[in-house]
Order: C-alpha cells, then sequence, then structure tokens
C-alpha cells in the first residue's frame, strides 16, 4: 500500500483525535465518577461539565441557556468517542 502525504489540515485533524488519555474522577461534586479523558477534560461527562458550568455561574445562566448548552456539548462528545 502506497504512503500517501498528508496535508497539514488532516495531520492536525489526526493529532486530536489521538491525544493523550488519562484516568481522571470527574471534577463535579455530586459525581466523582472515574473516567479516562483526555488531558485537559475534567468531567465524566458533557453533563457533569455542564452542571459544574451551571453551578459556577448559576447566577448568569438561566436554565434554558444551560439546556440548549448541553445539548451541543452532547454532540460534539458522542463524535469524539465514536
Ligand atoms: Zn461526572
Amino acid at each position: 500500500m502506497p504512503r500517501q502525504q498528508k496535508s497539514p489540515e488532516i495531520e492536525a485533524r489526526v493529532i486530536v483525535r489521538h491525544e493523550k488519555q488519562f484516568k481522571k474522577n470527574c471534577e463535579e461534586q455530586s459525581c466523582g465518577n472515574e473516567f479516562i479523558g483526555l488531558t485537559r477534560q475534567r468531567f465524566c461527562s458533557a453533563k457533569c461539565r455542564n452542571l459544574a458550568n451551571y453551578h459556577r455561574h448559576r447566577e448568569r445562566y438561566s436554565e434554558t441557556k444551560a439546556a440548549k448548552y448541553q445539548e451541543t456539548k452532547t454532540h460534539k462528545e458522542k463524535q469524539a468517542t465514536a
């Protein structure tokens, strides 16, 4: 199989998908689940990330906004795990 030269654009995408993963504990107080996540990941799921974010900015986020935020993040999470 001949080796194809990758364009820089594709290379960058590959690096992102093969980022190192670590065993961590979810930083959301009410959860604390152990999970395998990327270096920058602090929560086991989009739900926890959203929850923690909501707790931090409770006064700034209306419930509608929080729900919309979670929806977007959940979709991204699915793509990352696939
Ligand atoms: Zn969690």
